[in-house]
């Protein structure tokens, strides 16, 4: 299908949009910032110069500057013929991408619980772009649903039952279009079927989540009912002690401020005292400031044995893959955290690492490696535009039911 596929991301004061042709190549990149204040801003990517938005910061405002200035270089001058949207918690009603429908935006209201700031600014998206491009067919790809593969025991917390009967209280698991992109990248890397590749796949961005994927299926993942469960993230403290919320009471800290502090000011940015950046971080250390190497070991050891866990879902592994702009460009933090999984026979060559695995294509692992190592950029964006246009393909002719022969 010839035209151009927009995608969407669409969060409480942001907005980022990518716009690919139909052999999926990316076209043009756009992001507003600040929405909603006086501040606003929006920026098409590659060029310095900001445009001022602040006269209609609004989602729907910001998206139809950027449209009209994806025009004038000839981007979008004929509407898209699909959108997709990133909608962040599809609970356990989405398995896949859905086309949007009133009864699918109900659906995603009903999860709004599971994702206070997220489905409801995913929501809004939907509604700007709606009334922009009205005949514009759009779909929902949910950051939940590659993770509904989940193992019934390793979904369900160790609480009483009625909390998952009566409040779907249960782990979901996030980035499941990252995690989705190593599975086909490392498949298509290493020759094999997406249903015969088993990996761990690292998404360390300023959040972090990782998955065990056996034979193509997501079967473990480090992030829970919400994102803050799992890994040390930029901000969010990732796993602690549900004792904790009872002993910070008898403080004088709500849950509510707690709450805050988990997800706002713990972290890297917690540890440091310093900064949630990564890249800063790494300088701070260099420069001597003990609590910032002090944030980065317990990133990393945290990080490996999150990998060691992960094994026990596993019965082979074909790669640990990195990815996201932590795993993508930091050749210490790999090397760190591989340092303490020598028992599961992983070892690092250090030239591939400090090159980000351009040497030898995507590998970073010693000859001496049990198991190959990848470095991979995530392509959340490409993952969306396919399945968008794969939904909107199908609409037209549906997939074609296969008779086999019964024996
Ligand atoms: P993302 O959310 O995927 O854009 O990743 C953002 C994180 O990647 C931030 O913590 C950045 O500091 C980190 N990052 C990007 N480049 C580097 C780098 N060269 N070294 C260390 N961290 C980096």
């Amino acid at each position: 299908m010839k035209g151009t596929t927009l995608v969407v991301n669409c969060g409480s004061s942001s907005l980022k949009l990518a716009v690919f042709d139909h052999q999926y190549n990316r076209l043009i990149n756009g992001l507003a910032e600040r929405l909603g204040t006086p501040s606003a801003y929006a920026v098409i990517t590659g060029n310095k110069d900001t445009i001022d938005i602040s006269g209609d910061s609004t989602h729907r405002g910001a998206l139809a500057t950027l449209i009209k200035r994806f025009r004038k270089r000839n981007v979008l001058g004929l509407p898209p013929v699909a959108i997709g949207h990133r909608v962040v918690h599809g609970g356990e009603k989405f398995t896949d991408a859905a086309m949007i429908t009133p009864a699918v935006i109900e659906a995603i209201e009903a999860c709004a619980s599971l994702a206070p700031l997220h489905n409801p600014a995913n929501l809004t998206g939907i509604h700007a772009t709606g009334e922009l491009f009205p005949n514009v067919p759009q779909i929902a790809v949910f950051d939940t649903a590659f993770h509904q593969s989940l193992p019934e025991y390793a979904y369900l917390y160790a609480l009483p039952y009625e909390y998952y009967q009566q409040w779907g209280v249960r782990r979901y698991g996030f980035h499941g279009t990252s995690h989705s992109f190593m599975l086909a990248e490392t498949a298509r890397l290493l020759n094999k079927k997406l249903e015969n590749t088993s990996l761990i796949s690292a998404h360390l961005g300023n959040g972090c989540s990782i998955t065990a994927i056996a034979n193509g299926k997501s079967v473990d993942t480090s992030m829970g009912l919400t994102p803050l469960e799992g890994l040390v993230m930029g901000t969010r403290s990732g796993d602690i002690d549900p004792g904790l919320f009872d002993f910070l009471a008898g403080k004088g800290i709500s849950a509510e401020d707690l709450h805050h502090d988990l997800n706002h000011k713990s972290g890297l940015l917690g540890l440091s005292q310093q900064t949630n950046d990564m890249r800063t971080l790494v300088a701070s250390a260099d420069d001597g400031h003990r609590l910032s190497q002090v944030a980065i070991d317990v990133f990393c050891f945290k990080l490996a044995r999150y990998i060691g866990a992960m094994s026990s879902s596993l019965s082979t592994l074909d790669a640990l893959v990195f990815t996201g702009g932590i795993g993508e460009n930091s050749a210490r933090i790999r090397a760190r955290t591989v340092e303490h999984l020598s028992l599961l026979g992983l070892v690092i060559d250090s030239d591939s690492n400090l090159n980000h695995g351009r040497l030898r294509e995507h590998h970073i692992e010693h000859t001496n490696s049990r198991f190959p190592i990848l470095v991979i950029p995530t392509n959340e964006e490409l993952v969306i535009a396919n399945a968008a246009l794969e939904s909107v393909r199908n609409a037209i002719a549906p997939p074609q039911s296969i008779t086999t022969e019964t024996s």
